[in-house]
């Protein structure tokens, strides 16, 4: 193995793409690992959703235009939005996301203060040389061969000026003249999956006059004074952006796909608090003229309608001859894969990687540590298992078990009561014992999945047992050196 019996470690010429939450993550273990880390971030600060942006890419008319692949502007985040988690939850596990004097202090602080935060880490980490900003990656592809004897070489990222990708109509496919081309070892893609809108199929969407969008083009409630507003989808965001309406808006209708299941205590609290909220069975059609009709049969007539309907994954860069694929069938660009263990495509590990693929994590902790085995199976410090093992484990859909205790701490919360959660006196004693109790379970997974590898290894008689690594292991190994 690679790296193993002393073998120094091998350093590469790594691309990371994106400088959110991930990339930075990643970009920060690989250069502890010695790589040589160049990240093309195509905004003009990092920070990925958290650096807010007043732009949108709305066609208040037609939300399938703006949300037409690729979006051009990347936050979806709007001017209220405060993290769900609290900010215990959100920190590198050596960079703790602690209150400091001057800036948002609260538990669950607004997007701005993880925005700085994210800043601070890349200074700390001392990452700010390696981040190339306003620059879009537009096409990645293997060399036709390695470019070098030793194997090397095999990426060729091609990238522009992210304002003049902008202003040429946000196409990727551009002339090769505005374009710059380099080669890489390996590439990690980091560019995140909350930009995309997924919107739902509704008889009558193509015919309605009115206003239109999707909440990645939301922003503030002002638009929406006096306006009768029918939301789509009744997640985090839907119940968010409801609160955030109702200061102004005449009416709020929510609907849900099962009313049943979205009347929790917090919903039953907001329409008990609001009379302008109703909770509203799925839209059956909308009508030219204004009217919504809904599957029970009751009608509003609306001014806007929102789809808070979630976002698809999207690379259109990504040129991988097919060995990659984001599934645009029923799923509308929810799967996405193969991928072993959320981060490498089996053919084209570890010379190609994700992170941050997952969903219902809401931890760097997770990106470190995808992060940290990307850098040791590009090193030779860790091998991955063989290709057919990695093929027969990989998975096209990326919720993470691990985390799913944390994500129902959080619905606890945000299903109890969606207005007070974040401001409670008892908070303290509420979130520390819950992220210890996520801490125990973090650690006994890694211990199991310590046990569970030893006897595989053992049953298969292998032996290079200590230098193998998976993410559950590495993921443990960064839960257990986070502190709270
Ligand atoms: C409305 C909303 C609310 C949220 N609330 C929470 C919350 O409360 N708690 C929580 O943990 N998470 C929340 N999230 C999820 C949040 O997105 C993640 O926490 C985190 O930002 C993911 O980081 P990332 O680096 O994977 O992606 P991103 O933050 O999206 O970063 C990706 C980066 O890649 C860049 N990029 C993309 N394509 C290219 C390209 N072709 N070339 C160059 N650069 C490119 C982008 O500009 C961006 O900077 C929320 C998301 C949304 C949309």
């Amino acid at each position: 193995m690679a790296g193993g019996g002393g073998d120094p470690l091998a350093s590469r010429k790594v691309c990371v793409i994106g400088a959110g939450m991930a990339g930075l993550a990643a970009a920060r273990e690989l250069r502890r690992e010695g790589h040589a880390v160049t990240v093309l971030e195509q905004g003009a600060d990092v920070g990925g959703q958290w650096l807010y942006d007043p732009t949108t890419d709305t066609d208040a008319s037609d939300p399938h235009a703006a949300a037409a692949a690729p979006v051009k502007v990347h936050s979806s985040m709007y001017a209220s939005l405060r993290l769900l988690g609290p900010r215990e939850a959100m920190g590198f596990s050596d960079f703790q996301f602690v209150p400091r004097a001057g800036r948002d202090a609260r538990r669950f602080p607004g997007h701005r203060e993880v925005y700085l935060y994210l800043r601070d880490f890349c200074r700390a980490a001392g990452l700010a040389d390696a981040v190339r900003l306003n620059t879009r990656v537009v096409r990645v592809a293997m060399a036709a061969a390695p470019l070098r004897g030793d194997g090397m070489g095999r990426w060729v990222v091609r990238s522009m000026d992210a304002g003049l990708w902008k202003r040429c109509g946000g196409e990727d496919q551009v002339a090769a003249a505005q374009c710059v081309e380099e080669v890489f070892d390996a590439v990690v893609v980091a560019t995140g999956h909350y930009s995309q809108p997924k919107l739902p199929t509704i008889q009558g969407m193509g015919d309605w006059r009115r206003k239109q969008l999707h909440s990645h083009s939301y922003r503030v409630p002002d638009p929406f004074r006096n306006e009768v507003v029918v939301l789509v989808g009744c997640g985090d965001s839907g119940m968010d952006i409801a609160l955030d309406l109702v200061a102004v808006a005449k009416e709020i209708h929510l609907s849900a796909k099962s009313v049943e299941s979205a009347t929790t205590p917090a919903m039953s609290k907001m329409l008990a608090r609001h009379g302008n909220l109703r909770l509203r069975p799925q839209i059956d059609r909308l009508c030219p003229d204004g009217r919504v009709i809904f599957s029970d049969g009751s009608r509003v007539v609306a001014d806007a309608v929102m789809y808070c309907t979630g976002y698809r994954y999207s690379f259109p860069f990504l040129d991988t001859a097919g060995n990659f694929t984001v599934d645009d069938g029923e799923g509308e660009g929810s799967r996405v894969g193969p991928l072993f263990e959320h981060t490498f495509p089996p053919s084209m590990a570890p010379w190609l990687s994700f992170v941050g693929i997952q969903r219902k994590t809401m931890v760097p902790w997770y990106f470190e540590a995808q992060g940290r085995w990307i850098a040791g199976a590009l090193s030779g410090r860790w091998s991955l298992p063989p290709e057919e093992e990695m093929v027969r484990c990989a998975g096209y859909t990326h919720d993470v078990e691990p985390h799913r205790e944390l994500m129902a701490i959080i619905s606890r919360n945000t299903s109890d009561d969606m207005e007070t959660f974040r401001d409670r006196d008892d908070d303290s004693d509420n979130v520390r014992r819950h992220l210890q109790e996520w801490y125990g379970l973090a650690e006994r997974q890694a211990q199991d999945g310590e046990e569970e590898e030893e006897e595989e290894e053992e049953e298969e008689e292998e032996e290079e047992e200590e230098d193998s690594a998976t993410a559950v292991a590495v993921a443990a190994e960064a839960t257990v050196h986070s502190s709270l």
